[in-house]
Formats: structure tokens, sequence, C-alpha cells
């Protein structure tokens, strides 16, 4: 097994990182933990996209770049090592124009594609709903055909960006009468179509970056089904694929990694550096070498979609395993501070401009979005360990 990046790849990761630290110095924005979900800056985006850094895997006829999954890897984990503000372009890039060059129309492909590749179309994830979260075949939102369009009516929630998209991706029921994995489809929506309302929910952080997303009686055209209609469910699960297996799912907090291990250096304690108490030295080893384990689960998901496999059962390890991670990396940023770790970042005392205190509590999440760590267990057990379901 040769772990090398190539030449390429080596020369893509340098040129991903001269464009970030360049606009760090620049100040156009600071690294921040949870910026890929958190950091809405359209003019990022748009200078990203300008980069040719959206929709890189896609094939060239649809104006991507035909390169690898790996590739793409290097573009993400470098935006994620360096805490940039991409959560304008990243569903859109990661699955939602992805899911379009699969199951789209033509004609899906010449409106969305070019929009997503500007860095125009900012997508939102309408997936959840109140009573429908780990089952998500339970959902209630429903499309119902009238002429030429869907009616939809229901309710999203937990939809990450909803105050910023402009386009929400939605999974509605299309057949009440079947069983319920049976009658959904996707749909690609204007979020700015009437009866459309978002509410913005306040996080355990404080911020708001998740919504509530009501539909009520909006006109869609048909032409916005992704797919065949109520054949969804098989979509709906190759999605998931790709939203669980980023580097986004170990490295959404990396700026705090690099925070704290600045402090440890920076801050005395009986006279000496914390980073010389063996006590941390171990805990920061640990978590170095934690990571570098979670980052070979996030390579390997890579290598498994540039074999052209859906990585089913292993996108769903490396988000268990790497979620854990973070949450651990948060929990050990607030025992090394001790007493400042329990300071609001509003506290002018708080180090490392509260990231610990950010992270700590936003970590909580990471272990839930995008399907909790109970139910990847339980679709490692199925797939790969092939249990009885019992
Ligand atoms: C930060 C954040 C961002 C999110 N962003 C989005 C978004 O953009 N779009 C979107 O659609 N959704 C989003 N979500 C919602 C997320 O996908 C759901 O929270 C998740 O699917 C869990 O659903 P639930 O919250 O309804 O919990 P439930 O499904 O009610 O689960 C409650 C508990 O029961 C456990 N459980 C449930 N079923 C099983 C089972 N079969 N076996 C074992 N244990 C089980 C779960 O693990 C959990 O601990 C987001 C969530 C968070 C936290």
């Amino acid at each position: 097994m040769d772990f090398r990046f190539s030449e390429q790849q080596q020369k893509l990761r340098q040129e991903v990182r001269d464009f970030l630290e360049g606009e760090i110095k620049q100040g156009l924005w600071q690294p921040s933990c949870d910026a890929w979900i958190m950091g809405h800056d359209l003019a990022f985006t748009k200078r990203v996209a300008a980069k040719g850094w959206i929709g890189l895997t896609w094939p060239k006829e649809y104006g991507g770049q035909g390169r690898s999954f790996v590739d793409r890897l290097i573009v993400t984990e470098e935006m994620l090592r360096y805490g940039a503000p991409a959560a304008c372009h990243w569903f859109a890039d990661r699955q939602i124009g992805g899911a379009i060059v699969h199951s789209g129309t033509d004609e899906q492909k010449t409106e969305l594609l070019p929009l997503i590749l500007k860095g125009e179309a900012y997508v939102g994830l309408g997936m959840s709903e109140p009573e429908a979260g780990s089952d998500l075949a339970s959902l209630k939102t429903r499309a119902v055909e009238d002429g030429d369009d869907y009616i939809i009516d229901g309710q999203k929630v937990w939809t990450s960006g909803g105050s910023h998209m402009n386009w929400i991706y939605l999974v509605a029921r299309t057949d009440p009468t079947v069983a319920k994995h049976r009658g959904i489809s996707e749909f690609i929506v204007n979020a700015t179509l009437p009866g459309i309302t978002v509410r913005p929910i306040e996080d355990i952080t404080g911020g708001v970056h998740f919504n509530e997303v009501f539909f009520d009686s909006v006109r869609v055209p048909k032409r916005y089904l992704i797919g065949e209609k109520n054949q969804g469910w098989k979509q709906v699960l190759n999605q998931l694929d790709y939203e669980r297996s980023g580097m986004e799912r170990l490295m959404a907090n990396y700026p705090l990694f690099e925070a704290l291990i600045q402090y440890t250096r920076e801050t005395r304690r009986n006279g000496k550096p914390l980073s010389e108490d063996p006590v941390i030295r171990a805990k920061l080893a640990q978590l170095r070498i934690e990571l570098e384990i979670g980052r070979l689960h996030m390579y390997r998901v890579a290598l498994v979609m540039d074999e052209g496999r859906a990585p089913n059962w292993e996108s769903s390890m490396s988000k268990a395993y790497s979620t854990a991670f973070e949450q651990r990396l948060a929990s050990t940023a607030i025992e090394i501070l001790g007493l400042y770790g329990q300071l609001s970042p509003a506290s002018k005392w708080v180090p490392m401009q509260g990231m610990a205190y950010h992270s700590y509590l936003s970590s909580k999440g990471y272990s839930l979005q995008a399907g909790t760590s109970e139910v990847l267990k339980n679709i490692l057990a199925l797939r790969k360990l092939e249990l009885p379901t019992g």
C-alpha cells in the first residue's frame, strides 16, 4: 500500500494553503470552528468557485473537473484546517450537485449545476422533520400533483444554513398509500417561492445556524423532481453516504486543536509552560494519534468512492469514530483550561477566543447530525458485520 500523495495532489494542497493563508493575511476572515456549517460568507464562496474548487469531482461535461474524491478531500481538509467560512457552498458541493449529476434531468443540470459551480446556489438540506429524524422514512411533508406542479405542505426542522439558502433540497411523500420507504421523492426547490417560511432556531452555543422551514401550499414545477417519482429513498440513502463521509466529521473543530497546542506553549503553571507537563503532553499526543487515525478513515472512504462504490458502511464507521474524537478534543480542551474552560466567550478572561467553550457545546451535536452514532453503529452491524437484526 502506497500512502503517498501524487505530485499533483501535493501541488493542489499547497495551492489551497497559499490561497487560504493569503485570505487570512488580508484579514478577509478569521479561522473559526464549525466554519464549514456556520461560516456563511458569500464572497468567500465566490472566490473559491473562481479557483475551480467547487464541483471538482463532477464530470467535465457538466463543468466539473473530473478529479478524484481524494483530490476533493485534500481541498476540504485544508478548508477545515484553516477554519475557512465555506458554509455557503458546502452542501451543494458535497452532495446536492452530485445528486443532480447522478439522477437529475438535463434541464436540471443545465439550470442548477452552473449556479453551484459559480458559487451562487446556496442549498439547504430539508430532510428531518419534528417526528422524522433517525427514522427519516416516516416523514409527513406531502407533495401532491396538480397539473404541471406539485403542491408541497409540511414542515422541516434543523435545516442548517436555512437563513442563507436560496435553494432547498427536499424529501417529501408523494404516495401516502404504500409502505413508508416506497412513496418518497426528492426535490430541489427555489427557497424564495411563496409559501416557504424560515424560522431560525438558537442552538446550545447561542448561535443560529439551523432553522425550521414551513411549506404552506408551495407550488413547485414538476421539473424540480429529482430522479424517479416515489423512488427517492434509494437516492436518499446514497446521498447520506456522501453526507457522512467528509473530513468535516473529523476536523470541524480543528482550529481548537491548533489553538490548544499554542495555549499550552504560552501558558505557564508553577513556572513552566503547560506543554512541559507530562500529563498534558500525553493528552495532546493521544489526540494527535486519534486525529491521524481519523484521517486514514476519511481517505479510505474517498478511495472507496474513487473506485465507484458507495461507501455505505465505511462512511458510518468513519463518522462514528471521528465525531467521538471531536468530542474528546473539546473535553480535553476544557480539562486543560481548568476553571477558565467554564467562562463564556463573552468574558474578557476567556482564552482562545472562547473556542473551547463553543466547541464543547457544539460538538454534542456532531454525533447527532447526519445520522446519530447509535444509528451508524446499527448500519455497521448490519451492512459490514452482517449481524442478525433481532
Ligand atoms: C447540528 C445539527 C445540524 C443538523 N442539520 C440538519 C440539516 O441541515 N438538515 C436536516 O434535515 N437535518 C439536520 N439535522 C437533524 C439530524 O439529522 C437529526 O437530529 C438526526 O437525524 C437525529 O434525529 P432526531 O434528532 O429526531 O433524533 P431521534 O431520531 O428522535 O433519536 C433520539 C435518540 O434515539 C436514538 N435512536 C433512534 N433510533 C434508533 C435506533 N434505531 N437504534 C438505536 N438508537 C436509536 C438516537 O441515536 C438518539 O440518541 C441536524 C442536527 C444537528 C444536531
